[in-house]
């Protein structure tokens, strides 16, 4: 797995910090989050993350037929 890196808001430092020891928390309301400790300074912080974004349904364009050639 891939170790990326999570930026969060840090609270207490007023700016977007990476995030440490993030995981993904599922809120009461059903809303998931990012939960972790700011790598800067170990402030708590949290981000919110849209749960699975919906698979856009994208149809691809209908690919062009090439025409047939009646014999
Ligand atoms: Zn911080």
């Amino acid at each position: 797995m891939a170790d990326e890196v999570i930026m969060g808001y840090c609270v207490k430092e007023k700016a977007s910090k990476p995030m440490k020891d993030a995981k993904e928390v599922t809120l009461k309301n059903g809303k998931h989050a990012m939960q972790g400790v700011c790598a800067s300074c170990g402030t708590k912080m949290m981000k919110f993350v849209s749960a699975k974004k919906a698979a856009t349904t994208s149809t691809p364009p209908s690919a062009p037929t090439p025409p047939t050639v009646a014999a």
